[in-house]
C-alpha cells in the first residue's frame, strides 16, 4: 500500500456524486507508477459548498483538483484564471494550484481530440456534425473549434441547452477559424446533409445510455455513410445501439472510455508535468 508521509501532495475530485468515479484509481495508480508523492481522494460537495471546500484546499496547498457536476460551472468563477477553452465554455473540469494561484482548464475536450486521433481517424480541417450541447458536447465543440476542425453543425432541442449554446457558439465563430452552427432537431434532413458530409458524427446527449440502452439519437440509419467516423461520449455501455448500428452500416466506430481515460492524462499532466502510463491505466481500469 502507499506511504503517505508530511511531504505528500494532495490532489482531488470535487462533486456530488463522486463515489462511483475512477479518477481516483486511475491517478493513484499513474502516482505509483511514475514514483510521484502525490494521493488522490474524492471528496462529495454539492455546488453551494464549492466555495468553502476551494478556500479549504487552497489553505491546505492541494496541488490541483477535478471537478464533475455540478461544480463545473461555478468553478470557473472560483478561479483566479481561465484557460481559453474554460473562458469560452464557463465550465472547467481542472483546477490547478501553483502557490495559492488557481487556473481552471477543461481537458474533456483534449480527451475526446486523443480518442478520436488514437482511432486513426483526423479531423483537422474537416468537417463534424455533432449531437447535443450539455457539458460534455460542449467541451468537445471548443476543443474541436480550437484545434482546427473546419466545420461544425451542432444539433440540440430548441427549449434545452439551446440558448446556452448560441453564445458560446458566436464566440467560436468569432475567435475561432471553424464554422460553427446551430440547429434544432426540426428538420431531419437538416441532420441528413450535415452528417453526409462529415468525416466525423458524435453523439454528445445521454440518449443510449445505461439503463435505456434500447434508445438512440439517430433513428434513421440511412443517414450513415462509410466514409463516417462515429463517437459516442458514452462510456456504459462500451457499444451503444448508435455505435452497433453504425458498425452495421459499415462506419469506424469509437466509444467514451478513452475520452474519459484522456481527459485524466490532460489533468495529470497539468498537476504533475508528468505524462501518465495511459496502457497500464486501460489494461487495469478500462478492458
Ligand atoms: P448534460 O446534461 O450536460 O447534457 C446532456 C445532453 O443530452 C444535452 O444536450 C441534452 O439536451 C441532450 N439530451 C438528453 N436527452 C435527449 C433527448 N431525448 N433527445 C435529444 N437530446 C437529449 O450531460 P453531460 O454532457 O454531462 O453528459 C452527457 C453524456 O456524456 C452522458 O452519457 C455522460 O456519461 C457522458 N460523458 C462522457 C464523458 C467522457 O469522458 N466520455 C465525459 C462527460 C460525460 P437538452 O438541452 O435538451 O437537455
Amino acid at each position: 500500500s502507499k506511504h503517505i508521509t508530511g511531504h505528500t501532495g494532495l490532489l482531488c475530485l470535487l462533486g456530488s456524486p463522486v463515489a462511483h468515479s475512477v479518477s481516483p484509481e486511475m491517478h493513484n495508480e499513474a502516482c505509483d507508477q511514475l514514483g510521484l508523492d502525490y494521493t488522490y481522494l474524492a471528496f462529495d460537495v454539492p455546488e453551494e459548498k464549492m466555495p468553502e471546500a476551494v478556500q479549504g484546499l487552497r489553505t491546505m496547498g492541494a496541488r490541483g483538483w477535478n471537478i464533475t457536476m455540478p461544480g463545473k460551472n461555478i468553478m470557473c468563477k472560483l478561479a483566479d484564471k481561465v484557460s481559453p477553452a474554460s473562458e469560452i465554455s464557463g465550465a472547467c473540469n481542472t483546477i490547478v494550484n501553483d502557490n495559492g494561484v488557481l487556473t481552471a482548464y477543461t481537458t474533456d475536450g483534449v480527451g475526446f481530440m486523443r480518442a478520436v486521433a488514437e482511432n486513426g481517424v483526423d479531423i483537422i480541417g474537416k468537417k463534424m456534425t455533432l449531437l447535443g450541447a450539455g457539458g460534455a458536447a460542449t467541451a468537445i465543440l471548443v476543443q474541436a473549434a480550437l484545434d482546427g476542425v473546419a466545420e461544425i453543425n451542432v444539433f440540440n432541442v430548441r427549449d434545452g441547452f439551446f440558448t446556452r449554446a448560441e453564445e458560446i457558439v458566436a464566440k467560436l465563430n468569432e475567435r475561432t477559424k471553424c464554422k460553427v452552427t446551430l440547429h434544432d432537431y426540426e428538420d431531419p434532413e437538416v441532420l441528413r446533409a450535415s452528417i453526409a458530409d462529415s468525416a466525423i458524427l458524435v453523439n454528445g446527449t445521454s440518449v443510449g445510455m445505461a439503463p435505456n440502452t434500447d434508445r438512440t439519437i439517430i433513428i434513421d440509419t440511412s443517414m450513415f455513410h462509410k466514409d463516417l467516423f462515429v463517437f459516442d461520449v458514452i462510456y456504459n455501455p462500451k457499444e451503444t445501439r448508435l455505435l452497433r448500428e453504425a458498425k452495421e452500416a459499415g462506419c469506424r466506430t469509437g466509444n467514451g472510455m478513452y475520452m474519459l481515460l484522456y481527459q485524466g492524462a490532460a489533468s495529470f499532466k497539468l498537476w504533475t508535468g508528468e505524462d501518465m502510463p495511459v496502457e497500464i491505466i486501460k489494461e487495469k481500469y478500462f478492458s
